[in-house]
Parts: C-alpha cells; structure tokens; sequence
C-alpha cells in the first residue's frame, strides 16, 4: 500500500540501523512524543534494533492518557444526566473514573452513543431537538480542528442543544515541562508529525533553543522512525540542537492554515492539567468568549468537581519517560487491559498498552488474560 509499505522496506531499514551503529559513540536518551510512534516502535521492536547506547523513552502524546480522571468524572456526570445523549469516540468508553465508566453509565439506562466524528454528535443534536447532545472533545492538536468546525457549524445552523466537554492539550508546552524537569534526561525529541501538519513547526526552534535539545519533525511508520533516530542522533554526536523535519510529505513549516485559523477562532490557550504530570501552563484550549456558551462544564456546572489519582497507578512516572512500564509493580497483574488502573493501560495508544499486548511475555508474569484491548 502506497505510503505504508515503501516506508516498511526491511532493505532501506538496515541501511538505516547500520548508519545509526555507526554513528553512536556514547549514550543517548531520545523521547518519541506520540503514542502512535511508541506503538510503532514496540510493535517492530525498533528499539531491541538500536544500538545499546540509545535509550527511547516513551512520552506522553497518547490524547486518552493524559486526559486527566477529573475530566473523566465530568463525563460520567454529565452522561448520566437525564435527557442527555453523551458522545464520544469508542476509546473513552473504557477509560476507568472514579469507581465506573461510560460503559457502566450506558449499562446503567444512560444514552452514551460511540461516533465516528463530532459532526456525528451535530446531526444527532439535529435529530433531538429535545435533547441535550454532548460532545467528548478530548486530544491534540490533531484532533482540536473539526472540534472547533462542529462548534462553529453548531453555532452557524442555530443548534444550541449540542455542547462540547473539551479536554484539549498542546504538545510545546509538554515538552518544554518535561525539560524543565529536574528529573529529565531527554536529550533529543522526535515530535509528532500529525500535530506539526495542522500547526507546522514555529513552535519548535525558541524550545530547542532554550533547552540546548535536538527536535526532529517524524512519522509512524519505520522508516519515519529510524529516520528521526538517525538524525537526532547526528545531531547529539556533534553538539547540535536544531529543528528538522524529517516528513515531509506530510509537514510544512505553515502547517494547515485553515486548520490554525478555525483553531484560533474558536479557542484560547489556557492552562491544562495534564493526567499523571499535573498542570502544565498554556498547555491547552478552551473555547473562546466568543463560543463559551457551547462550554458543557458550564452548561452542567460540573467545572469546580476535583478528582484525586489512585496512588497505586504509576502512568504520570510513565507519560514523563521516568519509568518503563513494565517497571510498574501492577503491570500485567493488577493492572490489564480488562481491568485498566490507570489510561495509559487503557487505550490504543498507551504505553502500558503497547507493553501489555507486545512484551508482557518478555518481561513479568502476568495474568492469563488472552486479549490486551477489545
Ligand atoms: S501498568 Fe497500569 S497501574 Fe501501572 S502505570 Fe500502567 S496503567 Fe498505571
């Protein structure tokens, strides 16, 4: 298949491992920002490929992940309002909140449907006058676009039963906290290209700059992946720490600037909680003055509940690259996918996930359960 299969040639891979081997000459720890790219990397064992001396450590750009519980516990207030059709898309369903989830609130007589976009939830809002719909706005940069399109098409066509729970998180200023960490050993990035083809790369040189750290712009596939090793690794043998874009065919510096427009029209960047690391500043968007009365946590005055982590779930340790996480005393044991502790377990993206369905046989004993996500 065109653009999947030529960037999986095993022949162009070597290549690439053996200019990687022979560039190496000391240690390096490289964080791949995605979930998508962690998935990859485990999925293709890419990282058991590496020279010994790089370290991958997985960072936390899985959107389910680091939606915080506090955000999941709104959802489940809101679903089990009655009178309201809660939308999401299927990969929230399982998220655990505190004590259930949006399965339990559906088995339990509450109207959460599944979408496969938030226009979707539009046409339902459409069909249900009588009805309050919610949509499940969670994600990055990736997926804010036709969230702030369905807000702004809501508003043109005149529906005002539809509201969105927005949960919305940006990738710079996640990578700026993980530097300013004193715990950090990242010493290069491979940013997500998905986020850079909506926002293009601007972002991304004052944070090099700052943190004295090689960013390369890569995909999913692996070629994309041991490209942006390769090059983060030229960068860090020779002292230098500069942007480069290493998918092309999918970034430009602009990024998508229809895609940015809608963005900056319909929201603000705000201050987010980032599940497991805490608050991180301007790390996030919230819908702007002008769209504010399409804001569900208003709407349902769930915005002052607070919610605690479960202590035992170490994903904040995993999402900051401090902790593998099959070094997790509850992985594989009492924490599975069928019985989640914590989300980066949970969803497709996670880390644990990744672990859980490609390595759990390599590393701990686990229990019998067949199937890592259903
Ligand atoms: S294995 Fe489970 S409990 Fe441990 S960090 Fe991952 S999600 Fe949390």
């Amino acid at each position: 298949m065109k653009y999947i299969d030529e960037f999986q040639d095993p022949e162009l891979a070597r290549r690439l491992l053996d200019d990687i081997h022979a560039t190496v000459t000391r240690p390096w720890a490289l964080m791949e920002v995605c979930g998508g790219q962690t998935h990859s990397i485990i999925r293709h064992g890419i990282d058991q490929l590496l020279p010994e001396q790089i370290e991958l450590i997985h960072g936390p750009g899985c959107p389910v992940c680091v939606t915080p519980l506090e955000m999941i516990d709104k959802a489940l207030a809101i679903a089990s309002r009655p009178g309201v059709i809660f939308c999401s898309f299927g990969d929230m369903l399982r998220v655990p909140g505190t004590g259930r989830d949006l399965f339990q609130v559906r088995a339990a007589g509450g109207d959460v449907r599944v979408v496969y976009s938030p226009m979707d939830a539009l046409r339902i809002a459409q069909q249900n006058p009588e009805r309050e719909v919610v949509f499940f706005g969670i994600g990055f940069e990736t997926t804010a676009p036709p969230n702030a399109m369905t807000v702004r098409q809501a508003r043109r066509l005149g529906i005002r039963n539809f509201s969105l729970l927005v949960s919305h998180v940006r990738v710079p200023p996640a990578i700026d906290a993980i530097m300013r960490s004193p715990e950090c050993r990242v010493q290069a990035f491979l940013a997500a290209g998905h986020v850079c083809t909506v926002m293009g790369t601007d972002e991304y040189p004052e944070l090099a700059e700052r943190h004295r750290v090689p960013i390369v712009v890569t995909g999913f596939e692996p070629l994309d992946i041991l490209e942006g090793v390769r090059r983060s690794v030229r960068q860090l043998e020779c002292g230098r720490y500069a942007v480069e874009n290493a998918y092309p065919r999918a970034v430009r510096a602009e990024g998508n600037p229809a895609a940015r427009t809608v963005l900056a029209e319909v929201f603000e960047v705000t201050d987010r909680p980032w599940r497991g690391i805490g608050m991180i500043p301007d790390s996030g968007w919230r819908l702007s003055a002008a769209y504010r009365d399409f804001d569900a946590e208003a709407r349902f005055s769930v915005d002052g509940m607070r919610t605690l982590e479960p202590a035992e779930c170490r994903s904040g340790e995993v999402l900051q690259g401090l902790l593998k996480p099959d070094e997790c005393e509850m992985f594989g044991t009492g924490c599975t996918p069928r019985s989640p502790l914590g989300a980066t377990m949970v969803s497709s993206e996670g880390a644990c996930a990744a672990y859980y369905l490609y390595r759990r046989l390599e590393t701990r004993p686990v229990s019998r359960e067949a199937s890592p996500v259903a």
